[in-house]
């Protein structure tokens, strides 16, 4: 049914963002298949429980506040290991080009004449707020999405972004500054605003509240990273319910 996954090469793979359930037929192949597997801190234990019980693991994540893993010596070991001919799975939370830093890893890797596949995940940024019933685009409410960095130093410029719905990644965790700096770069402070934690794991969690007072609401339920912030009048549309379960 699916294609080789063939040895002496290195796979980037999106692995969803937690649910097993949600990894693509592709991404389970080279898993299955792997003599390696390099993940992130974001990776779930259940995802990486599908790799062969022989298959060596390397935790290459790194924690907000960490120094960030030197790029050059993950691609060297990749490619170490690629060139002894085995299937090598660098697996990267939800999609591996959307804030991963996956490409500069590609980037490396083809500098390095390793041979690559890219399989594309589901990213977090859609399928968090779907998870939590919010349709990111909804006729009549929202016709545009724009998917952004809350990371200090890395953080939008608030003031000329312009798009119905925002999702806000890696800002969970300090979303009073991040709330404050929209606000006064003109976003109404009236804006629904919801943060979904953990999506689609067993933890999933969410909370509602407009933008002005998110962070204390999240803070109240103890609502935290990992999450997106979703930002515009789709936010509003779920259910409310102060910090929901996983809704299935
Ligand atoms: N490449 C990833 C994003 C990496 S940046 C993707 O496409 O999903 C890491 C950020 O992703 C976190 O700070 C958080 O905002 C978000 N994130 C990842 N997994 C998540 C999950 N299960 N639930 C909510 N947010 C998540």
């Amino acid at each position: 049914m699916s294609r080789p996954v063939l040895g002496g090469r290195v796979y980037l793979v999106g692995a969803g963002p937690g649910d097993p359930e949600l990894l693509t037929l592709r991404a389970a192949a080279v898993l299955a298949a792997a003599g390696a597997v390099f993940h992130d801190r974001l990776v779930s234990e259940e995802v990486l429980g599908l790799a062969p019980a022989g298959a060596e693991l390397v935790d290459v994540g790194h924690r907000a506040g960490e120094a960030a893993p030197d790029l050059d010596l993950v691609a060297a070991q990749m490619a170490a290991r690629a060139r002894r001919g085995m299937v090598v799975a660098r697996l990267k939370g939800g999609d591996p080009f959307v804030f991963g830093r996956g490409f500069e890893e590609l980037q490396r890797l083809r500098g390095l004449g390793v041979p690559c596949e890219v399989v594309p995940g589901l990213s977090s940024a859609l399928a968090a707020p779907a998870a939590a019933g919010i349709p990111v685009t909804h006729r009549g409410l929202a016709a545009s999405v724009a998917i952004v960095a809350g990371h200090p130093g890395r953080e939008a410029d608030w003031s000329r972004l312009r798009a119905d719905t925002l999702v806000v990644l890696m800002g969970a965790s300090h979303l009073e500054g991040l709330s404050r700096g929209m606000v006064g770069a003109g976003w109404d402070p009236a804006t629904p605003a919801a943060l979904v934690a953990a999506a689609t794991t067993a933890r999933q969690r969410q909370v509602g509240a407009p933008l002005d007072r998110i962070a204390r609401a999240a803070d109240a339920a103890q609502v935290g990273p990992p999450a997106v912030l979703v930002v515009g009048a789709a936010a509003a549309l779920p259910t409310p319910s102060p910090a929901g379960g996983r809704g299935r």
